[in-house]
């Protein structure tokens, strides 16, 4: 049971989710460490806290929505952070919705888990915690329409419903603590995969005399067929809508794409694994970055990585 929820990273994401659990009538409690966002939410009424502890100490449940590991664990099990040094927290329930590696998700679970409730609760029971990235990017997170990939408990995934749907249209379970990390950075390394093999197939097909418009009828009533030929075609011209046909502007930042790729290939050295494409990938966006097209939709690497060209 959960009316007070507190909220935890405010940025182009978490702003608009906990624009949405407000609209559907929970009462939010917000940190965040930039100042002018806090402006925003303490102009409207919302309930301002000066520390992620001050949050936990006043809700059931609370979510986290941060740019990297390092800023989760940091909220988590910093001073002045959700846990409180290990002891006792006071939400039941932790639900971090940020992209990060499975292994640091895990890590923090057992942080939470290792804790028990206040004694004013149920000094008994567990606190327990999700990991819930999202897809959809800015558009989604406003418009309510994220999907969730959920890695937890069962039973906390099922109580959490209610709570996923006032942000987001589709949940999916994924299995134990960790799994909805690893969901989301395995959806990214095969979208940033793909986006390459299409776009390089493009752009040989062009140097070999077929136009990219030809070449995609082809992919797409063939074998070649994805998301990166018939939904978010990178080359300009073939689809409108789409970044490729607006200068590559909006859509999902070479930055976040370079992100996600290090936290695949950290996560694969961890364990172990060997995942050329990982690597590959990850090199080629974080090229993309470092020559100054970190803001442009991921899908320039059609434009700039293969032709060089800058427009
Ligand atoms: P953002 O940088 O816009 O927002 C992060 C917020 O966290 C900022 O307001 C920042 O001030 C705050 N913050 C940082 N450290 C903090 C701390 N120690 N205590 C309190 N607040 C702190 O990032 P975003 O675009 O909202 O993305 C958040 C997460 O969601 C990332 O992990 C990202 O990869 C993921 N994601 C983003 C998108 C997207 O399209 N932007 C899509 C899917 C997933």
């Amino acid at each position: 049971h959960f009316e007070k929820v507190g909220f935890i990273g405010l940025g182009n994401m978490g702003s608009k989710m906990a624009n949405n659990l407000i609209k559907a009538g929970y009462n939010v409690a917000v940190h965040d460490i930039n100042l002018s966002v806090i402006k925003m939410f303490s102009d409207k009424g919302v309930t301002i806290k000066g520390s992620p502890m001050e949050v936990a100490e006043i809700s059931d449940v609370v979510i986290t929505m941060l740019p990297s590991p390092s800023h989760v664990l940091n909220v988590y099990t910093g001073p002045n952070g959700l846990l409180n040094g290990g002891n006792r927290v006071n939400p039941w329930l932790f639900i971090d919705s940020s992209t990060i590696d499975p292994q640091t998700t895990r890590k923090i679970s057992s942080a939470v888990s290792s804790c028990a409730l206040n004694e004013k609760r149920d000094p008994w029971v567990k606190p327990v915690m999700l990991d819930a990235p999202v897809s959809g990017g800015v558009p989604a997170a406003e418009a309510g329409t994220l999907t969730f990939m959920v890695g937890g408990p069962e039973e906390a995934y099922k109580a959490a419903k209610q709570l996923f749907s006032s942000m987001g249209k589709n949940t999916i379970y994924c299995g134990g603590a960790g799994t909805g990390s690893a969901a989301k950075i395995c959806n990214n390394l095969a979208m940033a995969v793909s986006m390459l093999g299409v776009s390089e197939a493009f752009v040989l097909g062009q140097s070999l005399g077929i136009t990219a418009t030809t070449l995609t009828k082809i992919f797409n009533s063939s074998s070649a067929r994805c998301w990166s030929s018939d939904t978010y075609n990178p080359v300009p011209g073939v689809m409108d809508g789409v970044p490729s046909s607006r200068n590559y502007d909006g859509g999902f930042a070479s930055t976040l794409m370079a992100k996600d790729l290090n936290l695949a290939s950290t996560s694969a050295k961890e364990i172990g694994l060997n995942c050329p494409l990982t690597s590959e990938a990850k090199d080629i966006f974080t090229k993309l970055c470092d020559e100054g097209h970190g803001k442009k939709d991921f899908s320039c690497v059609f434009r700039h990585f293969y032709s060089g060209k800058d427009e």
